[in-house]
């Protein structure tokens, strides 16, 4: 995943919204600090309008290479899609039990599971002059080996001590998910420049008003 270089565009979706979207792509955003948590964050507002961004194959195959998982564009089956979709879901599933405490539901952990195949390994053997010698096959360039990649993140920080990093954001707007890097572990947005400013403007209204409404 070191390819992966996330741009932080978040924004609050607009109130006037055409719903269904006709492509999602000028609403995704890269807040999560992970491929698998930014994938998550493709369905928006799951606490209101719940917005589809992976609206069509070439959403996807667009976001896959802009999440850094996939080299080139390429046409992605309906039901690759559709797969996608409910392999995001089933991470989430596991996202909000982790953090509630609940145990995981296994259906969620099987959809995951499955799609672990696609990101494994590809051992290779070559006649390298005099000797034969093992290497690794060059990634094939498909959206399900991308998906893989995304699931195989996922695991990598639902499967480890890594799952206590896991957050949603505590804006009353944003229902993002993210994955803490801060030292100490206690950030309680998904980005300061947005959400975190946001908390911080309203508490000072609200100090302000308080301050103003008291008798002199
Ligand atoms: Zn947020």
């Amino acid at each position: 995943m070191e390819r992966y270089h996330g741009v932080i565009t978040d924004r609050d979706l607009p109130a006037d919204l055409v719903l269904p979207l006709a492509s999602g792509a000028p609403w995704w955003y890269w807040s999560g600090g992970r491929p698998a948590v930014d994938f998550v964050n493709t369905h928006r507002e799951r606490w209101r309008r719940s917005v589809e961004t992976l609206v069509t194959p070439e959403d996807l195959s667009a976001w896959l290479v802009r999440a850094g998982v996939m080299e080139h564009p390429v046409a992605v089956p309906g039901s690759v899609l559709l797969g996608a979709r409910e392999l995001r879901e089933a991470i989430d599933t596991l996202i909000v039990a982790g953090i509630e405490g609940r145990p995981p539901p296994a259906p969620a952990v099987r959809v995951v599971d499955d799609w672990l195949v696609f990101a494994g390994a590809r051992p290779q053997l070559v006649a390298d002059g005099g000797a034969t010698l093992l290497t690794e096959r060059a990634a094939a360039d498909s959206p399900r080996r991308a998906l893989g990649m995304v699931a195989l993140d996922a695991a990598r920080m639902l499967g480890t001590g890594e799952r206590d990093r896991m957050r949603i954001c505590e804006s009353e707007t944003c229902s993002g998910r993210f994955f803490d890097r801060s030292p100490a572990g206690r950030r309680r947005w998904c980005s300061m420049r947005t959400c975190g400013n946001e908390a911080k403007a309203r508490r000072h209204r609200a100090r302000e008003r308080q301050r103003t409404q008291e008798p002199a």
